[in-house]
């Protein structure tokens, strides 16, 4: 299949490496050159990596990094497309641009997918005049591991459509899962509160960051706790995903705890700006006296 991914960030680059490494033609297109190359260097050490654990042979390399061609317009790199998935920036109005030029300019057949975590499909769908085709792909990162694709669909997305998407997740290797479009999705929506609610046990002084974390991670089996994991995933976008289920859900419950919202505030977003729950900035995690965190 011909499929272009618009954004060649972290999430962009996965996608792109598991369509390409599935037989796909991929048109990877981001505004950033830059963003470009790096997109593809990763996709080059994650393929060595897989060579590594003899998952796949040097040939297959080679034959995933042909299948990739890259762009710096939407319009170049859509006008042949049969599925685009936007894994652009975590941003309504750019989004919403997005979309209404990948509707102008990709061809009347393609389904126009989007990777957001958290933005409505139903009000990305309503700039395009096909909104019928258009669904969320929603990826896990790291995409070439994770195994998962939530499959959402907005109020006008057909059966047809669901059932395509579904059809190709398999394809690739994944185990797509359907969910409707309300804030969160179902992934986010049970997520980020329990990542909020240990927040909340931190600021009330229930616990400790490291005993939170170890609580969570030997109590329940989870592979890390939740106040590193939002370190991974960045307070900045954990904050806007609790403010999407406030604001879409309207109940308390789901309102960000103040800590938080000071943390990113103070530019405290997590392993990308060095701090956050832990401090990362010499490469590993390491424990931050408790009278930071007030
Ligand atoms: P990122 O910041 O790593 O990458 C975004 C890329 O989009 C950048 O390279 C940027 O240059 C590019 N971009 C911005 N505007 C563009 C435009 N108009 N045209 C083309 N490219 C443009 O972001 P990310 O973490 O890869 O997230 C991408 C999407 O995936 C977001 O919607 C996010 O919510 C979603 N998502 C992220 C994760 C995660 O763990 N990071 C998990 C699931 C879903």
């Amino acid at each position: 299949m011909k499929i272009s991914v618009i954004g060649a960030g972290t999430m962009g680059n996965g996608i792109a490496h598991v369509f390409a490494q599935n037989g796909n033609q991929v048109s990877l297109i981001d505004i950033s050159e830059k963003a470009l190359e790096k997109a593809l260097a990763q996709i080059a050490k994650n393929l060595d990596r897989q060579i590594k654990k003899e998952l796949i042979t040097e040939a297959d390399k080679t034959k995933a990094l042909d299948n990739i061609s890259t762009y710096t317009t939407i319009a170049e790199g859509v006008k042949e497309a049969e599925l685009v998935v936007e894994a652009a920036t975590e941003n309504e109005s750019i989004k919403l641009k997005i979309f209404e030029e990948i509707d102008a300019q990709a061809p009347s057949e393609a389904i126009l997918a989007s990777n957001t975590s958290s933005i409505s499909i139903t009000k990305i769908a309503s700039v395009t005049k096909r909104p019928e085709q258009v669904i969320g792909m929603h990826f896990m990162n790291p995409v070439p591991v994770m195994k998962l694709v939530e499959v959402i669909s907005g109020y006008l997305t057909t059966d047809k459509t669901t059932q395509k998407i579904i059809d190709i997740s398999k394809s690739i290797g994944k185990v797509p899962v359907a969910a409707n479009d309300y804030p969160g999705f179902v992934a986010n929506r049970i997520l980020m509160p329990m990542i909020n609610e240990a927040i909340y046990s931190l600021y009330n002084g229930v616990a400790g960051v490291e005993e939170i974390d170890t609580i969570m991670k030997l109590g329940m089996a989870h592979p890390m706790g939740p106040l590193q994991l939002a370190d991974f995933i960045g307070l900045d976008v954990c904050l806007s995903i609790m403010k999407v289920l406030y604001e879409g859900l309207g109940n308390d419950k789901y309102a960000p705890c103040p800590l938080l919202v000071n943390m990113v505030t103070a530019g405290q977003m997590g392993i990308k700006s060095g701090n956050g729950f832990y401090n990362w900035s010499h490469g590993t995690k390491e424990l931050i006296v408790a009278s930071q965190f007030k």
